[in-house]
């Protein structure tokens, strides 16, 4: 397995942290002001600039945690180098559940409490999204890595890893035609088109 360098892993990432990002500003966009009305133009979009600079933060996190964690070559390394970054987030967005709780308790204000709760939820959603299992993706290397080190054939797992992530993905598909045809059309085609780019092995 050749090594990849921190660039590479944050190009191969960089699809789902800009689809996070977009994610996050929509939300400070929409349910900041709704959630909290009455406040000033300015204070919805200093704590929708926080809560962005700060999940840029956390996604930093994410990458350092791949690229320090040693990568010898072998498959053991690998599924800890695939897991560190997923791990990260989802400590991250922990620790931004009990910090939310926190300055609930501590009577802060609902704009700074909603801040901690979406850098939160950014976090979760990032841990999900990049272990989808994807050619490139986190999961995609971890599967690989748990075959590699299951079969001892760095080959078959390359080969295994791709059929399963394309069977996840058109299972995912089947599940959100179905979601479809049930009368939820959103959900359904968010889930067929998660499906699809795990199918794609982008
Ligand atoms: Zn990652």
């Amino acid at each position: 397995m050749r090594h990849r360098s921190t660039f590479a892993q944050f190009a191969d990432e960089s699809g789902v942290l800009l689809i996070v990002a977009i994610l996050v500003a929509g939300l400070a966009a929409v349910r900041l002001p709704a959630a909290h009305p009455g406040r000033s133009t300015g204070a919805y979009l200093i704590a929708g600039l926080i809560t962005l600079a700060v999940f840029g933060l956390c996604a930093a996190a994410h990458e350092l945690a791949h690229a320090i964690a040693p990568a010898s070559g072998s498959a053991s390394a690998e599924l800890v180098a695939a897991a560190a970054g997923p791990l990260a987030s989802l400590g991250l967005g922990g620790l931004c559940g009990v910090a939310t709780a926190a300055l609930a308790l501590s009577g802060a204000g609902g704009l700074t409490v909603s801040v901690a709760a979406y850098i939160g939820l950014a976090n979760l959603v990032l841990a999900a999204g990049t272990l989808l299992p994807g050619a490139s993706s986190d999961g995609g290397r971890l599967l690989r890595a748990w075959i590699w080190r299951t079969t001892g054939d760095p080959r078959r797992a390359t080969r295994g890893a791709a059929r399963t992530g394309r069977a996840i993905g058109f299972a995912l598909i089947l599940g959100g035609v179905v979601v479809l045809v049930a009368g939820a059309a959103v959900a359904g085609i968010w889930l067929a088109l998660t499906g699809w780019f795990v199918a794609a092995q982008l």
